[in-house]
């Protein structure tokens, strides 16, 4: 079994215990309490063929200096296994990064960080922290999706009806985009779902993103707004749902699919976060992608997927390639 997500396979790592296997924060806590044994494991995933690769130079002969840092031979700089890596510089203990990055990828609607705090053993502010750092690890590929594909947008902002009167908006309904920020999502039905933070909901916007999302000749479901309009003419087959008038499921033909991904997202925003500013918008939304099309897996293939993810460094990736070729 290979993760979508995971160029390193951390499944089927046979030299350490596969992430796979934990199934509790305290059996993680237990395994990775000492520093050598995460470095090891880190090293064995970033270094999988066992040749360390300086990040400066690609220089493939450093030494290891007795604090555990390489030293490269060629061009003289020293490096930590860390660099590059959501771990690098940090002053916490490993462990409980690892048990962070648990936390995060298997609560179906995501961890506070006041309860983070609590599990972890550390403050608020450290656990929001490490939080929003593994959220930036939550965004990979997008997918391409194909067949039976619903498209839909939702909207993330306050209720107008929720504000005190004079700070309400006027014009703010439906799909106003005033006060609100518009998420543009895309799912193929026993696939996985595209969702992305847009500017607006344009045509001109939306079908770009369409056309490269979603293989041409698809049933593409959508309601009946008039900006899926021109989908027969860009080669794809449009099945109208009426929500207007009251019309939500006609044989195959629904977004319900669709719906069910965007109210696990606002469970998550508005249940676990309660709100979020629209500039780290975007992490919010990968990391309910990350958790949608990651449904099937059980908690500890999650973790590993989620590891993969923490780890997949493109300046090691790079120095690899160049090494390679070399
Ligand atoms: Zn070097």
């Amino acid at each position: 079994m290979v993760f979508a997500y995971c160029k390193r396979n951390l499944y089927n790592s046979n030299r350490m215990i596969s992430l796979a296997h934990f199934n509790s924060l305290p059996q993680i806590f237990r395994y990775f309490k000492s520093r050598l044994t995460c470095l090891k494991f880190i090293e064995e995933q970033v270094y999988p063929d066992g040749v360390v690769a300086c990040p400066y130079c690609g220089g493939i002969h450093p030494y290891r200096r007795s604090d555990g840092r390489f030293k490269c031979r060629e061009c003289g700089s020293s490096f930590s296994i860390l660099q590059g890596t959501i771990f690098q510089d940090t002053k916490l203990p490993l462990y409980k990064w690892f048990g962070a990055i648990y936390l995060m990828s298997v609560h179906s609607k995501g961890i506070s960080s006041v309860q983070a705090a609590i599990d972890l053993g550390v403050t608020q502010k450290t656990a929001w922290f490490m939080l929003h750092k593994i959220r930036t690890t939550f965004r990979q590929n997008t997918p391409i999706l194909d067949g039976d594909v619903e498209i839909d947008e939702t909207y993330v902002g306050g209720r107008e009806s929720n504000k005190h009167e004079d700070k309400k908006v006027d014009g703010t309904q439906g799909r106003s985009t005033k006060t609100k920020t518009p998420v543009f999502g895309m799912l193929q039905r026993e696939g996985e779902v595209s969702a992305m933070k847009v500017g607006n909901t344009k045509a001109d916007t939306l079908m770009p993103i369409i056309k490269t999302c979603i293989v041409k000749g698809s049933i593409v479901y959508t309601d009946e707004a008039g900006i899926y309009s021109t989908l027969n003419a860009n080669g794809y087959d449009r099945q109208v749902v009426n929500h207007n008038q009251k019309e939500f499921v006609v044989g195959k033909s629904h977004t319900n699919t669709i719906e069910g991904f965007w109210s696990l997202f606002k469970r998550t925003v508005f249940g676990t976060y309660h709100r979020v500013s629209k500039h780290y918008l975007q992490r919010y939304v990968d990391e309910s992608v990350f958790r949608y099309n990651n449904r099937y897996r059980k908690g500890g293939e999650r973790f590993a997927a989620l590891m993969c993810n923490a780890l997949n460094v493109v300046t090691f990736e790079d120095v690899r390639a160049v090494v390679c070729v070399a």
